[in-house]
């Protein structure tokens, strides 16, 4: 029988629902009702990349063990041109800052039923299908701190705490009324060929001659678009009977609308224009050349920057209900570039449990306000991390996009520069440390 009546409901199983879920549960917090509006496995595979912190994070509630066995360490990540490497990101480097020195090639489905192993082990359920459609506070006096949270089937349950963990479209964040927009007010920003990206799981003709034991992630610079190539782990692969790529191209703003579901053809070409020598099928650019020989799964998107108003709606006595706090893409959204969304929503979700807990725990002694003062400054952290997360992706598509748009012997200067500083072990360990989210929450 489906709850008519829970302290904290989260909307939202994906990654940073079910992290929240876990965390909240790690704190003790049993009255909890997590519901989605689809059925467990129907969301197709996007992030490939956990970063460190969130290693770190996931560890801290019990639930690493499952995703270090399924995924593959990384210890560093290259940015390349067409033909040789420029930078690279040295996680090995972290070593003096996190237990966990690596990143962790996973891909996203894989990750959530690893999540949602954990979940069931603690017994914590995930009601589906449960599509939230309106929230509105409970008309009762004697209910004026609950939320009645409806959802498509007509059912409703109330609840105090409402966590909207419902991805980039959120319901949860709309219904509270929470703007979400780009940090810059800047919604027409041109991210040039970066604007659109294609996405998808492919098995070559032979092995590219491009990955090493350490380095899983290779990422191409070239005329203002990029190009991203990284193998499954055979635990996680759509065959087991081959190593499966995940690749990831920019669209040349020349190609116009990149196509629903991209084909072998369309990849192909995408890759021989701006892809690393190693994947050309151009015998002229590369001595053993490669073709895209299956698909499994394409698509494509548009990258886009935002950012919620705030993670926190604080409860209005008398016109609205409970409190609602959100986490994940309902949050944050932008370009994949770097690897950060997943890992960002795991670590909202994760930081979210002990706030939660101490807000319970403060408004059962009377000190509301004080309650409420640890969720504005846990959104406060939240968003002022997202922001910079947002500048990060928006700066490192900048350096593509002005690549693309400089004069052939400058971009030489540059890149030769870029070569000889990222030689040196700071500038390795920089980047990794950056990217893996460590030094911050
Ligand atoms: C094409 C693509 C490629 C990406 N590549 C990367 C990458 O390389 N690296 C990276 O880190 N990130 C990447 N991302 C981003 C990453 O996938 C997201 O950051 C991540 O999925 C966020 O998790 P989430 O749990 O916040 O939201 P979601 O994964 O969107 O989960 C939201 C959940 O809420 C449920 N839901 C939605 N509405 C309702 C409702 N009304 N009622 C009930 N349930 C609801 C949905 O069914 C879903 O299960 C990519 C995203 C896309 C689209």
């Amino acid at each position: 029988m489906f709850p008519q009546q829970t302290t904290v409901l989260i909307v939202g199983a994906g990654p940073s629902g079910m992290a929240a879920a876990l965390s909240l549960h790690h704190q003790g917090i049993r009255d909890l009702v997590v519901v989605d509006a689809i059925l467990a496995g129907q969301n197709f595979s996007r992030a490939m990349v956990i970063q460190a912190a969130t290693l770190e994070a996931l560890n801290s509630v019990d639930c690493l063990d499952g995703i270090l066995s399924a995924g593959v360490k990384v210890e560093a990540v290259g940015l390349r041109d067409t033909s040789s490497d420029i930078l690279s990101a040295d996680f090995s480097l972290l070593a003096g800052h996190t237990k966990f020195p690596f990143a962790v090639i996973l891909p996203q489905v894989k990750t959530e039923a690893k999540m949602l192993e954990k979940m069931e082990e603690e017994g914590i359920k995930v009601w589906r299908p449960y599509k939230v459609v309106s929230m509105k506070p409970s008309l009762r006096a004697e209910e004026e701190d609950l939320f009645e949270v409806q959802f498509e089937s007509g059912e409703f349950i109330k609840a105090k705490y409402v966590i909207g963990a419902d991805g980039a479209h959120s319901v949860v964040r709309e219904q509270a009324g929470i703007s979400f927009n780009d940090p810059d007010g800047d919604e027409k920003h041109d991210y040039g060929n970066l604007s659109q990206m294609a996405i998808a799981d492919v098995a070559f003709t032979s092995e590219p001659q491009i990955f090493t034991s350490e380095r899983k992630v290779s990422q191409t610079l070239s005329s203002g678009n990029m190009v991203l190539v990284s193998p499954f782990p055979p635990t996680a692969s759509p065959d087991p009977t081959r190593t499966v790529y995940r690749l990831v191209s920019s669209v040349p703003v020349d190609l116009g609308t990149a196509p629903h579901e991209p084909s072998i053809e369309y990849m192909q070409r995408l890759v021989d224009r701006n892809g690393p020598a190693q994947l050309s099928s151009d015998p002229a650019r590369n001595p053993n050349p490669v073709r895209i020989e299956k698909m499994y799964w394409s698509t494509r998107y548009r990258t886009r920057s935002a950012v919620a108003e705030s993670y926190f709606a604080p409860r209005k006595p008398g016109v609205s209900g409970g409190f609602v706090l959100l986490v994940g893409d309902a949050a944050h959204i932008h370009s994949p570039m770097g690897g950060q969304g997943l890992s960002l929503g795991i670590r909202d979700g994760i930081s979210l449990g002990p706030v939660l807990k101490a807000h319970i725990d403060r408004r059962a002694d009377g000190s509301d306000a004080a309650a409420d003062n640890l969720f504005e400054e846990w959104a406060t952290v939240r968003h002022k991390r997202a922001v910079s997360v947002v500048a990060m992706t928006k700066k490192a598509m900048g350096v593509f996009v002005a690549q693309g748009k400089m004069w052939p012997p400058m971009l030489r200067f540059v890149f030769a520069v870029m070569r000889f500083l990222g030689g040196f072990k700071f500038m390795k360990r920089n980047v990794a440390y950056k990217l893996s989210g460590l030094g911050e929450i």
